[in-house]
């Protein structure tokens, strides 16, 4: 297994300390414009404070902005708030006309329950299941109506299929033209950790289903999945979900081949393997040793969905802050945050306003300050800057994938991206899980960062929660620019904070749910602390000459070399 190794990164590092030591030999000595150690990024540092990443958290999280839902004013309130505050550290608009918007028009899809249905047919008879206790139907974007009928289903694993790392579902599988696929929600733990959060994702299996002939999938989980709650995944489909629109009016997402997207809770799960050849028991155990794994079901499955579509419209905002070098000034490093979150929906303990004060009131705070530093520095900084503020994240990171695919500043002069999205700021922060950074040069300039700072740098603690995948840093990924997505790691500097155990409680009891509000016990520092060190890392990459390329024959950097755009 691949693992981010500390041991790499220090060596970096050394290397890159001899490489700077070397600039500027012969005649007069030439000032590194990389160098950490001068007043100026001294004082920039000191000046982050706790105490400002808190009120705009406070703003942004507040009851009067509603949770912060596409579409909606409180949405709207949350970006002027960000405006403002860009305008008064002297962020320069960079969307569209010359304002800070870029318009991101959006289709809204949701599932009309009473006029949907699922049924599984065995020799016992026809059993018909009930929505939102025994199943959940994805919204189809494409079409009001589609139906699956009595058609066989093929369980294939966890629905992955990567030879080159050794691993293929598929492989043992007879054909699943006309078939309905099953398959585990997740990934195999023998892929490497980012790669393992590629293939697990839904648009990746539901693409390989369909290029295989598959007429629609099921996923359930399996039942020590750390990421299953059941009740938050009622609640939060009850929102829809999102596509961006082209300026066709196509959306981005939605596959013609494919006819019902089902997830099932655990009771739907036993109603679909009554009688397969092989017990519950035993696909759950070979799933977790990562064995693959595929057979046919005796049941057969009929679907029907409809879905009520409705056009939203949202923006994203963007600010930049020009740098001075004539030769890279027209390149930029861009930070992204998302200020979108589930809004109004289902009440849980009383309380229906979803704040997503951590998720990500927190990140937006973070970038905000980031902002500032970069406007505020009496040199300005090489490269140019760019501070995104994106819509829809929550939907499936639509409001940066639309922006990656059309950024309002040339595309090519995207050199690097920076995401902050629930960093996790419960504790101090002294070590950090860089995402991305075993995938391209930025594991230089965030391990020089880190190590300026006194903050450690840590493994992947929980690769099964397949972060890589999961926030704005992605849609930059798919679009072959090197990224990173910084989270705090385990180590709280008090043995009475067990920081495995906050973070499981976090997921397990807050995350996507209306208490993720600002009554949570937020260490704000450790959020001046995340700002100093996303600053650091992306005036490095702003300041040194070559910009960051993707390793040697990486994973992603190869995946994504061609970028391939579903709008234009
Ligand atoms: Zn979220």
């Amino acid at each position: 297994m691949l693992v981010y190794s500390g041991s790499r990164m220090v060596r970096g590092l050394v290397l890159l300390a001899l490489v700077s030591g070397c600039t500027g030999s012969g005649a007069a000595p030439e000032r590194d414009p990389a160098s950490l150690d001068t007043p100026e990024i001294k004082s920039t540092l000191d000046a982050f404070a706790g105490d400002r990443i808190r009120q705009h958290m406070a703003t942004l999280a507040d009851d009067a902005l509603e949770g912060r839902a596409p579409g909606t004013d409180g949405f709207e309130r949350a970006l002027r708030y960000v405006e403002t505050t860009l305008r008064s550290y002297g962020v320069e608009p960079a969307g569209e006309g010359g304002s800070f918007r870029q318009r991101v028009p959006l289709r809204s899809s949701k599932v009309v329950e009473g006029s949907s249905a699922l049924s599984v047919a065995s020799k016992a008879g026809n059993k018909t299941l009930t929505y939102g206790v025994d199943y959940l139907l994805g919204a189809d974007h494409l079409r009001e109506n589609v139906t699956i009928e009595n058609a066989p289903v093929a369980f294939v694993g966890y629905g992955v299929s990567a030879p080159a790392l050794g691993y293929d579902d598929y492989a043992a599988a007879a054909s699943v033209e006309g078939k309905v696929v099953a398959y585990l929600s997740g990934a195999p733990a023998s892929l490497p950790s980012n790669e393992r959060a590629y293939f697990s994702s839904g648009a990746v299996k539901e693409a390989e289903a369909a290029k295989r002939g598959a007429i629609g999938t099921v996923s359930f989980t399996s039942p020590d999945d750390p990421r299953f709650r059941w009740n938050v995944s009622v609640a939060t489909s009850k929102q829809g979900s999102f596509a961006w629109l082209d300026e066709r009016g196509n959306p981005n997402r939605g596959n013609t081949a494919l006819r019902g997207s089902v997830s099932l809770n655990h009771s739907g799960v036993e109603a679909l393997f009554a009688g397969a050849p092989k017990p519950l028991a035993g696909v759950f155990a070979d799933a977790a040793a990562s064995k693959p794994q595929a057979f046919e079901l005796v049941t057969r499955l009929s679907v029907s969905t409809r879905t009520a579509h409705r056009g939203v419209e949202s923006a994203n905002l963007v600010g930049r802050v020009a740098g001075t070098d004539r030769d890279l000034q027209d390149e930029h490093v861009v930070y992204t945050a998302h200020v979108d979150h589930f809004g109004r929906g289902v009440a849980m303990e009383g309380d229906d306003i979803y704040n997503g004060a951590h998720d990500n009131a927190s990140g937006a705070a973070i970038v905000l300050e980031v902002a500032r530093a970069f406007a505020t520095l009496p040199t300005r900084s090489r490269r140019s800057t760019l501070f995104t503020f994106v819509t829809a994240e929550e939907w499936g990171l639509l409001g940066s994938d639309f922006f990656a695919r059309n950024p309002t500043v040339p595309r090519d002069g995207l050199v690097a991206n920076l995401a902050l999205d629930m960093p996790f700021l419960f504790h101090p922060l002294l070590d950090i899980v860089p995402y991305g950074a075993q995938h391209s040069t930025l594991s230089g300039p965030v391990g020089q960062a880190a190590g300026h700072l006194g903050i450690g740098l840590a493994d992947d603690p929980i690769p099964e929660q397949v972060l890589f995948i999961r926030s704005d840093h992605y849609s930059f990924v798919r679009q072959g620019i090197p990224s990173l997505f910084i989270k705090s790691g385990f180590k709280t500097g008090n043995p009475a904070l067990d920081g495995a155990a906050i973070n499981a409680a976090y997921r397990r009891d807050v995350y996507h749910k209306p208490n993720d509000d600002m009554s949570q016990p937020f260490d704000f520092e450790a959020g001046a602390a995340h700002a100093r060190l996303n600053f650091l890392t992306g005036w490095l990459v702003a300041q040194q000459t070559a910009r960051p390329v993707w390793n040697d024959g990486d994973f992603f950097g190869e995946l994504f070399k061609v970028p391939v755009s579903t709008s234009r």
